[in-house]
């Protein structure tokens, strides 16, 4: 029998998102690379779920605890991890530094070298980590596949990767643009070429990934040439609760006026800044109700945000020179047709035509919301991040 399914596991800090995909089974998305919605009848996911509260009252003690409830789950839906139709275990694992540019199989020493990536990713590394370890101990014989959400930025010219800031303090803290949601972006960039009916080598795309976090990437020919986050989440996109780019000296200035400490000020602009802090709502279905209701504050909190994506679009229009896609992805940029017609109405004259009735169609599957006459499609493509990682991880076990 051959091994054929992947468990794909998600580990954050206080919880473990799982998910079993049968890389055997059609997914369509794996005959045809076309972006599908991640239906029922997708058979080759076999079962996901997600444990909370890790470590905190009435969750489970620790991470060890929480992989053997997954264990246990899918053993009751007799899809243990003792099967040997297991192929591997994908790990999502946030910063990948300039080591990991590819999916890599784990070993002991990969281990040690994204323990090293912790001080850039303070909050992601250790918990991914945790992760690894555990599923090795249960799985000791099983391949195990890390996948970076920074792998897929890697590409990016220097010009687009280099802060302008002092080459030896940069070069010595590896201080320096490395991009997130990388898995995101690879996938949902690769199927909007095939929503186009193109190779991903033929199409130039600005992705667009609206969820609590947010970011946009340059694709060139399926290569990405540059993208919004930077050393960490925090740059870019204006987000849930993050602010995106700000002038580097309101952190100085906070700290000299205000008397606000390092760790305020992070909190500050990583927690309680973006929508949330404009608004005091993150969640941009509810920012839409008070809008409706003439709320002020919400109208300012959307407006700043649909504003810093529309420069976005106008910067990736000049790095690219020829867009041929938009695609919106991500909670924000499947589900909310009043952002993607904000941050795109009044481009026609770069070639940029939404339809209105077109983009107010709900839906789940990939789909174009621009006129038929538009020279830049606009898409709206479900990410998949799941089977991204899955397909990653077999593309290196699989016999
Ligand atoms: P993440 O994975 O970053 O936590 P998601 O991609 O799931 O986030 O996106 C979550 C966000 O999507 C929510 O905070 C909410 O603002 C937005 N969202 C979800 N559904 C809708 C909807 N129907 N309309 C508008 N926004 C939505």
């Amino acid at each position: 029998m051959t091994a054929t399914r992947v468990l794909v596991l998600n580990s954050g800090s206080s919880s473990l998102k799982y998910q079993l995909l049968d890389m055997a089974r059609p997914s369509p998305t794996t005959l045809t690379g076309a972006a599908t919605p991640r239906s029922d009848t997708d058979s080759s996911r076999l079962a996901s779920g997600i444990v909370e509260r890790i470590g905190e009252a009435g969750g489970v003690a620790d991470h060890s605890a929480a992989l053997k409830q997954v264990a246990d789950e899918l053993s009751s839906q007799s899809l243990g991890l003792d099967s040997p139709e297991l192929a591997a275990v994908g790990h999502r694992v946030v910063h990948g530094g300039t080591r990991f540019t590819e999916p890599t199989l784990i070993t002991d020493e990969v281990v040690s070298e994204i323990e090293k990536l912790v001080p850039l990713a303070p909050l992601h590394n250790p918990a991914n980590v945790t992760g690894i370890k555990v599923a090795r101990e249960l799985r000791p014989d099983l391949p195990q596949v890390a996948v970076f959400d920074t792998a897929f930025h890697s590409g990016m010219p220097e010009a687009a990767a280099r802060y302008a800031i002092d080459r030896a303090t940069a070069d010595r803290y590896g201080v320096r643009r490395y991009g997130f949601h990388g898995t995101s972006h690879a996938y949902v960039s690769r199927a909007t070429a095939a929503l186009l009916g193109k190779e991903p080598s033929e199409v130039n795309v600005i992705v667009l990934h609206l969820g609590n976090g947010a970011s946009a990437s340059a694709v060139r020919g399926g290569v990405c040439v540059d993208t919004s986050m930077g050393l960490t989440p925090l740059e870019g996109l204006v987000m849930g609760t993050r602010s995106g780019d700000i002038d580097p000296a309101v952190v100085f200035h906070l700290a000299r006026v205000a008397g606000l400490g390092v760790d305020d000020i992070d909190d500050l602009l990583n927690k309680r800044s973006g929508l949330v802090g404009l608004c005091g709502d993150n969640d941009m279905r509810e920012i839409g109700r008070r809008i409706a209701e003439d709320d002020a504050d919400a109208q300012l909190a959307f407006d700043v945000y649909v504003h810093r994506l529309r420069k976005y679009v106008g910067a990736y229009s000049a790095v690219l020179g020829r867009v041929d896609a938009i695609a919106f992805t991500a909670g924000v940029g499947e589900n909310s047709a009043a952002v993607r017609e904000a941050a795109l109405i009044g481009l026609e004259p770069l070639g940029i035509e939404i339809d209105a009735v077109r983009n107010a169609v709900r839906g789940s599957a990939a789909r174009l919301v621009s006129t038929r006459t538009s020279r830049v499609a606009v898409a709206v493509v479900p990410t998949d991040e799941e089977l991204e990682i899955a397909q990653q991880a077999y593309s290196l076990v699989r016999p």
